[in-house]
C-alpha cells in the first residue's frame, strides 16, 4: 500500500470483513487498528507514515530485523525452483534436506532429526503425537498423560492450547483432558514472602508431587518454555531449572522444550536449553527460525525418540501438507546462514544484550518500576505503586496498558503482559538505538507515574 489517501477506507473494510487473533472483535468493529505498511532494519511504519522503533521483533520473530535481502533472495530464487512440492509418499527436497542437516549442525548434540510443521502451535501438536508413539512402541501405551505450567504459552490450536496454561484460552475452549498443569516460577507475582531460590525450588517440586499424584507410569512427559514469552518474560530464579533436571533425571519422563522464542539466539546462546542447561528429549521452534519471513515450525527429535521409532517401523500417522515447504526451508536455511556467518547471535550476546540489560536496570530508579528483569535481548519491567509490598498501581492490568499505549504513541513497539512491559528486540540493534528504546520507555513511564498521580 502506497497511498496514505486510502488508510481510512482500508481501516473501514479491515473492520468490516477481518477477525483479528487475539482481539476483542466487538471494540475492534468499532474502532479498528492500525494498517502497518513497511518496515526497515528495526523500525516500522504504519500506512499514515508513523515510525516506531519495534521493541518485540514483530512477535518475537524478526531476530535479524526487517531488511535481510538474503533471506528475500533466497525465498525469490526457490519460488522460481520449486515453489512447492509435498514430503509425502517417499518424496523430499532439496532445501528441506539442508535445513534438516543445518538445525542438526545448531542444535545440541542429541538432535539428529527434525520433523518440520508450519507453525509452533503444530509442533506442539506433533510432539504430543511423537511422545504416545514413543511409548506405544515401547509397549508402554499407558504413559500419555503431560505435564505443564500455568500460564504457559505453547500456541493456539487445541492440544497447544490445552498444553498452554493462559486461563482466558482455557476458559473459551474445552481443552484436552490428559495435560495437569502445576505452578510457573513467577516470582515476582507469586512469591509472597519466599525469597526467590525458596519459591523456585517449591514450584519446582510440584512437578515432583504432580508425577507422584498421576502415577509415574501414567506420565509422558513435562513441556517448558526455558523463559516464559507471552507469559511475561518470566525469568525463573536461579534455584528453578536445577531442581526441575534433577526431577526430570531421577524420573521416567520425557522433556520437551518450547524453543519458539527462546530459540535462535533471544535469550544469549543459539537456544535456552544452553543457557540454562537444560538437556530436552524434545524441542520446539518456530517464530525467528525464517526471521518471521515466511511460516515455519518444527521439532527437533533426540536420538532417544528416533532410536525407538525408527526401529519400530509402521507409519507415523501424522503430516501436515505444508511440512517442509520448499520455499519456507529456503527461507530458514538462508537465515540461519546469516546468524552464523554474522556471529550475530555472539556479538548480541557480549556487546548489545549487556548494555540492554544494564541500561533497562537503570529503570529500577524510577517510581513506578518494581522490577526489572531480563536475560539476553529479552525483559520485562514491572510496574507497581509501591515497591517494597509489590502493590500494584491499578487493577485489571489498567496501568501497564496505559504505559503501552503511550509507548506507541512515542514510537516504540512493545508490549505488555499483565502488569509488566516486556520487550524483545531484534539482535541486530546497536547501542545508540538500544538507548533509544529505554529513553522512549522512560518517557512512556514517565507519563504513566504522572497520570497516577506519582511523582
Ligand atoms: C508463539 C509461540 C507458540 C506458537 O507458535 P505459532 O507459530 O503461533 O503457532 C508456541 N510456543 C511458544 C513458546 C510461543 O511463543
Amino acid at each position: 500500500m502506497n497511498s496514505t489517501a486510502s488508510t481510512p477506507r482500508l481501516r473501514q473494510l479491515d473492520r468490516s470483513h477481518h477477525l483479528h487473533p487475539f482481539t476483542d472483535l466487538h471494540d475492534y468493529a468499532e474502532k479498528g487498528g492500525r494498517i502497518f505498511s513497511r518496515a526497515e532494519h528495526i523500525y516500522i511504519y504504519d500506512s499514515e507514515g508513523h515510525r516506531m522503533l519495534d521493541g518485540m521483533s514483530g512477535l518475537w520473530c524478526c531476530n535479524l530485523g526487517y531488511s535481510q535481502e538474503r533471506i528475500m533472495d533466497a525465498i525469490t530464487h526457490q519460488l522460481h525452483q520449486l515453489p512447492f512440492y509435498n514430503n509425502f509418499f517417499k518424496c523430499s527436497n532439496q532445501p528441506a534436506v539442508e535445513l534438516a542437516q543445518a538445525l542438526v549442525e545448531v542444535t545440541p548434540p542429541q538432535f539428529n532429526h527434525v520433523f518440520f510443521t508450519n507453525s509452533g502451535s503444530e509442533a506442539n501438536d506433533t510432539n504430543l503425537r511423537l511422545v504416545q508413539r514413543y511409548y506405544d512402541l515401547l509397549d508402554r501405551p499407558g504413559k500419555k498423560l503431560i505435564i505443564s505450567r500455568k500460564n504457559a504459552y505453547h500456541g493456539s490450536t487445541i492440544a497447544a492450547g490445552s498444553l498452554g496454561g493462559m486461563s482466558a484460552m482455557h476458559k473459551q475452549t474445552r481443552g484436552l483432558d490428559y495435560v495437569h498443569h502445576i505452578e510457573q516460577p513467577h516470582w515476582f507475582e507469586e512469591g509472597g514472602d519466599l525469597s526467590p531460590d525458596e519459591f523456585g525450588i517449591r514450584v519446582a517440586r510440584q512437578l515432583e508431587e504432580k508425577i507422584d499424584e498421576l502415577g509415574e507410569d501414567n506420565v509422558a512427559a513435562f513441556i517448558a518454555e526455558p523463559v516464559q514469552g507471552a507469559g511475561g518474560v518470566i525469568i525463573p530464579p536461579d534455584s528453578y531449572w536445577p531442581e526441575i533436571k534433577r526431577i526430570c533425571s531421577q524420573r521416567d519422563i520425557l522433556f520437551i522444550a518450547d524453543e519458539v522464542i527462546c530459540g535462535f539466539g533471544r535469550t544469549g546462546r543459539w537456544f535456552g536449553s544452553e543457557t540454562y542447561d537444560l538437556q530436552p528429549d524434545l524441542m520446539t521452534f518456530a517464530k525467528a527460525v525464517t526471521n518471521g519471513y515466511i511460516p515455519l515450525g518444527g521439532v527437533m527429535v533426540s536420538d532417544k525418540l528416533t532410536d525407538v521409532l525408527l526401529a519400530g517401523g509402521g507409519e507415523f500417522a501424522h503430516g501436515l501438507t505444508y511440512s517442509g515447504h520448499p520455499v519456507a526451508c529456503a527461507a530458514g536455511l538462508a537465515t540461519l546462514q546469516v546468524l552464523r556467518e554474522g556471529g550475530i547471535i555472539e556479538r548480541a550476546a557480549s556487546e548489545i544484550a549487556p548494555h540492554f540489560q544494564s541500561r533497562l536496570r537503570e529503570l529500577e530508579d524510577h517510581p513506578i518500576v518494581g522490577e526489572v528483569r531480563g536475560r539476553g535481548m529479552f525483559a520485562a519491567v514491572e510496574l507497581v505503586r509501591d515497591k517494597a509490598s509489590r502493590q500494584r498501581l491499578a487493577p485489571e492490568s489498567e496501568a501497564a496498558i496505559f504505559c503501552r499505549d503511550a509507548a506507541n504513541e512515542g514510537g516504540l513497539m512493545v508490549r505488555q503482559t499483565g502488569n509488566a512491559m516486556i520487550m524483545a528486540p531484534p539482535l541486530v540493534c546497536n547501542t545508540a538505538e538500544i538507548d533509544d528504546l529505554v529513553e522512549l520507555l522512560g518517557r512512556a513511564l514517565d507519563r504513566t507515574a504522572a497520570h497516577y498521580g506519582i511523582a
